[in-house]
């Protein structure tokens, strides 16, 4: 073989390489893509068993106590947090049925519940049951 055509030969065997290490390796990134997408599927459905398995099972013994408990304090966490929305957006939640209520409301709007003392207002009752518990009104004291 001449040297010529051997030089010719290696080169074209070289780009077929070439070419088809390109097509391998794109074949394997889109693999990788596709394995990653199944992934996150799977991932997805895992999520749901559990949303669905605490549903079922919230307030039951079972062996997953502490997860069940971890994911009953950050509901409680979330709880408090759209409760302080709702009193910055002065407005309030019903503690029966849950509905927003105004912040001056005295009853709920959607089932008639008394709402709770607003926050503000507690040192105030506190100073009238500290009176109260020294047995003193105001119109005794008013007769000394
Ligand atoms: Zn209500």
């Amino acid at each position: 073989m001449d040297i010529l055509e051997r030089i010719g030969d290696t080169i074209v065997s070289v780009s077929k390489d070439v070419s088809q290490k390109a097509k391998d390796a794109s074949g394997i990134a889109k693999l990788r893509l596709d394995i990653k997408s199944k992934e996150n599927f799977i991932r997805e459905q895992y999520l749901e068993i559990g949303k669905l398995y605490y549903e079922k099972h919230k307030g039951e013994d079972v062996e997953e106590q502490v997860q069940f408990d971890r994911i009953d304090e950050a509901l409680e966490a979330i709880e408090e947090m759209q409760q302080q929305i709702l009193v910055l957006k002065g407005a309030r939640k019903c503690p029966d049925c849950g509905a927003q209520a105004a912040d001056t409301a005295e009853y709920c709007s959607v089932c008639g519940a008394k709402l709770s003392i607003v926050v503000e207002d507690l040192p105030y009752e506190e100073v009238k049951e500290d009176i109260g518990d020294l047995g003193v009104t105001e119109e005794e004291k008013e007769d000394c």
